[in-house]
């Protein structure tokens, strides 16, 4: 009983934790710089990010087991200073287990996953069977080793052999892995799934050492000194483990959004990639794709001019307006009457946020604001063409945040008449009526929060088919009753033109992300878009279009003559027009650029540079970059500032060759 006590404490007691810790934490660091260096270079490694060419290098399968190893190692040091006696050996099997423990909630966080009424009793089962596997490896570990002989080469052939388990047990669980998950961010959850498996295999590779030394000497505990030591090769274990993570684009990506935290790591590693680009290689600098100044709008003082109606409502997604689309059933009116006018199926805001995409919305400059002359301002161009300019801008946060949408505010948008008051579309659009009485032309902008958080708006009654959990839809039936008999009710007049739309999408779950503002997906820079009114055409047009060309075509189809090259939206078959312009949208860390079936997003937040082809991959979730470097290339030659911020324009050197 006494010499079982003295071997299981042997066993835990590492020869030297922290030695060994240190040589891991070195050889990680070296993997680190060396892998840092290559990528700058052009030399990757690593894998790629989609199903296809998933792939883990060399390297990281001979890191990420050095890594764990060496956490192991500095966890057996830690708990042999803070736990002594027994109690140690459930507490080693505990903190064997917490980076198993720590991933597997991240393995399942994806956003399928995450949408599965299954989730937590399959993340708890899937916790339970990772401890019970650690604690078993542990135990069936150290029986083995009691029942070898003494003699040091059979110990070490017994190390080789638990070296190759390992690292079999990393790999294959690895392939599985991408195989299952591999919608979701495969990069990362591989390596999750690497860490995770390694850290049992590690903690063999520990006992093995641990045992090498002689049978009943005495335990030696650590020094608070090497306790403090170990803990700083820890961290910085931890931080080369989260740039391996971050080493591709989709892992970047995941870890910024879904480990928030922990992504803070990111953009830091970035800088240091951009800056080595930066120095090294020329950028490319692709031509501007500018507007024509609204004024250039020339209105026939013979003809009688419309009313113009401008509806945005904020954070619509595109997708609700498309059949077959979960919150289809949430928007059946504006769906069917979309139908008898024109529809832009593909229209992109030219920002995810709100303060980018109003500016824009009013001026087709892609970084209007507070500073922009007045006379760029569509309003003010009407104004000065015999119209009265009237908003209804709802406010749904706080107004105390000073930024340049506050500023703009403050201006009302250069609108003779500006009213702020949270109130419903029920409210605005009976305001609206009522302006559209008046004799003169009137242009009417309503904006609208009723699927903008907080939803505090009043609700209509459920609609069948939209009572979902989630306050977007139902909000969103509410909104369409409303919209769809104000709509009818202009549709019945010949002296109105209107345009429906939104300034931004929104987030509903979609990668585990809710909200606006935080990524250049499709779910975020999407919007409906339906014009109509007298002389619209009715027709469905799907090439991808940005709403910055939209003021532009408000004007023409208000009857104002624009130059042939000012680009604008198509709302009549026979138009002379320059087609719209490139749908590029920004946020405050990236760009996208849509033409035809293809989308590039730049994020110089995340560091990546993404191709998706819509067409086959309407969620997004394949980066085709690899597999179309020239198309690629094509589309990114079309951003440029001010779209594009310096930092985006410097993601040139992830371009595939
Ligand atoms: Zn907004």
């Amino acid at each position: 009983m006494v010499l079982e006590a003295t071997r299981e404490a042997s066993v835990h007691d590492a020869t030297s934790p922290l030695r060994i810790g240190l040589a891991f934490g070195l050889a990680t660091l070296v993997l680190g710089v060396g892998d840092y260096l290559s990528i700058t270079m052009g030399i990757d490694w690593t894998t790629d990010v989609g199903p296809q060419a998933f792939r883990f290098s060399p390297r990281m399968l001979v890191a990420l087991p050095l890594i764990v190893g060496a956490l192991t190692a500095f966890a057996t040091l830690l708990l042999g200073k803070l736990a002594p006696g027994r109690s140690r050996s459930v507490a080693i099997d505990s903190v064997l287990a917490l980076p198993l423990l720590a991933c597997i909630p991240a393995l399942f966080s994806g956003a399928s996953i995450a949408a599965s009424p299954l989730r937590w009793p399959l993340m708890l089962a899937t916790l339970a069977a990772a401890f019970v596997a650690v604690v078993v490896v542990r135990r069936l570990c150290v029986a083995a080793l009691r029942r070898m002989p003494a003699a040091d080469k059979a110990r070490q052939t017994a190390g080789a052999l638990a070296l190759l388990v390992a690292i079999a047990g990393v790999a294959v669980p690895a392939y599985l892995s991408a195989r299952i998950l591999r919608n979701l961010y495969p990069t990362f959850h591989g390596a999750l799934a690497l860490v995770a498996l390694g850290s049992a295999a590690a903690a063999l590779l520990v006992m093995l050492a641990a045992n090498a030394k002689p049978v009943g000497a005495a335990p030696r505990l650590p020094s608070m000194r090497r306790a403090a030591g170990a803990l700083a090769a820890g961290l910085a274990l931890w931080a080369a483990l989260i740039g391996l993570c971050a080493r591709s684009a989709t892992g970047r990506n995941t870890l910024l959004e879904h480990a928030p935290f922990t992504g803070t790591i990111v953009p830091a590693m970035f800088a240091i990639d951009a800056a080595v680009a930066a120095a090294s290689s020329p950028q490319i600098v692709p031509p501007t794709s500018a507007g024509v100044p609204l004024s250039h709008a020339r209105f026939d003082p013979r003809k009688p001019k419309p009313h113009i109606v401008l509806i945005t409502v904020d954070a619509l997604r595109g997708d609700a307006m498309r059949d077959g689309n979960r919150y289809a059933p949430c928007t059946t009116q504006l769906r069917a009457l979309a139908k008898r006018h024109v529809e832009l199926t593909h229209a992109y805001a030219p920002s995810n946020a709100t303060i980018f995409a109003l500016p824009g919305l009013l001026t087709g400059l892609a970084r209007a604001g507070s500073e922009t002359p007045r006379a760029f301002y569509l309003p003010v161009v009407l104004v000065e063409n015999g119209y009265e300019a009237e908003a209804w801008v709802t406010q749904h946060d706080l107004t105390t945040i000073d930024n340049d949408l506050t500023r703009l505010r403050k201006l009302g948008f250069h609108f003779k008449t500006y009213k702020t008051a949270y109130a419903s579309a029920e409210d605005l659009t009976a305001w609206a009526l009522d302006n559209l009485r008046r004799e003169d032309p009137q242009f009417v902008w309503l904006h609208l929060s009723d699927v903008h958080s907080p939803y505090a708006l009043p609700r209509g009654p459920s609609v069948d088919g939209c009572t979902m959990a989630d306050e977007y839809g139902p909000r969103m039936a509410t909104l369409d009753a409303v919209l769809a008999s104000f709509i009818a009710k202009l549709e019945a007049r010949s002296d109105v033109v209107w345009a429906l739309t939104a300034d931004h999408g929104e987030s509903r779950g979609d990668r585990g992300v809710y909200g606006h503002g935080s990524s250049l997906f499709d779910e975020q820079v999407r919007v409906p878009l339906v014009l109509g009114g007298s002389g619209v055409d009715s027709a469905v047009i799907d090439a991808p279009v940005t709403l910055l060309d939209l003021p532009a075509t408000l004007l023409e189809m208000a009857g104002a003559a624009l130059p042939d090259e000012a680009p604008r939206l198509r709302w009549r078959r026979a138009s002379t027009a320059a087609p719209s312009r490139h749908a590029i949208s920004f946020g405050d860390k990236g760009c996208s650029v849509t033409r035809d079936n293809l989308k590039l997003i730049l994020d110089d937040h995340a560091g990546t540079l993404l191709l998706f082809d819509l067409a086959n991959d309407r969620d997004e979730q394949n980066n085709v970059a690899a597999a179309h470097p020239a198309e690629a290339k094509e589309l990114f030659g079309l951003l440029a500032p001010p779209f594009c911020s310096e930092a985006s324009m410097r993601l040139s050197w992830l371009l595939p060759q």
